[in-house]
């Protein structure tokens, strides 16, 4: 940390990400993005285990991209739906839960579809969004954090707003879906802003 400022780079391609982690930086974070038009963010398959592993392995392949040309820290994230009921499901495979392809409607349609004659408790579900912080000049790991938003899954759509899950998704103590809510809303309680604010702490920010 210098002056008191935290830099942080996000490794990832996705500028609405970047976009989105600027705006919950907290005081004395400061967050960059990782690629640019000359310098194209690396592809990295999400193969492993967990979000953990897939988070860490995106860090990681940033770190090494990014040796040479920054120092500092870049971080990464994987993030997903977890209904409980279905055993976990979709979890890390939120992305191609209809198939390595799939569109965010037939992942929608496939859950619901799923879950349907669940009732009451068996439509609890949560986001989670796990971050890892890696250090560039020697590729060790410097922090890792977690967060969660609790909900609902909805039976039907609910809105068109969002992305991925986000029409068939009614937070805790909502009454309306992550589809309809304004994002500023939406980023106000979401598990990537949690996980933000944690790995911040974590690393030491005020
Ligand atoms: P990733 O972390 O960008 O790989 O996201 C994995 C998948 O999880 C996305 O393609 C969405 O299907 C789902 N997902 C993660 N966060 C959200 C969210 O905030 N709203 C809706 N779907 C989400």
């Amino acid at each position: 940390m210098a002056d008191g400022v935290l830099v942080l780079f996000v490794g990832t391609g996705n500028a609405h990400k970047v976009k989105e982690f600027s705006e919950m930086a907290p005081a004395g974070v400061t967050v960059r993005p990782a690629f640019s038009r000359e310098f194209p963010a690396p592809d990295v398959k999400e193969s492993g285990e967990s979000f953990f592993t897939n988070a860490w392995a995106k860090a990681e392949a940033f770190a090494r991209a990014l040796r040479g040309k920054a120092a500092g820290v870049v971080f990464a994230d994987d993030s997903g739906l977890v209904v409980p009921a279905l055993s976990g499901e979709p979890g890390i495979r939120s992305a191609r839960y209809a198939g390595e392809n799939a569109t965010d409607e037939q992942n929608r349609e496939r859950l619901l579809g799923n879950m349907k004659g669940l009732s009451g408790d068996q439509r609890q579900a949560f986001f989670v969004c796990v971050l890892v912080a890696v250090d560039i000049a020697s590729g060790g790991l410097r922090a890792a954090a977690s967060g969660k938003v609790f909900g609902r899954i909805t039976k039907g759509l609910m809105g068109e707003g969002g992305f991925g899950y986000d029409p068939v998704f009614v937070p805790e103590g909502y009454h309306a879906s992550f589809g309809i809510m304004a994002s500023s809303e939406k980023n106000r309680i979401s598990h990537r802003l949690r996980a933000f604010r944690n790995l911040c702490q974590a690393m030491g920010a005020r």
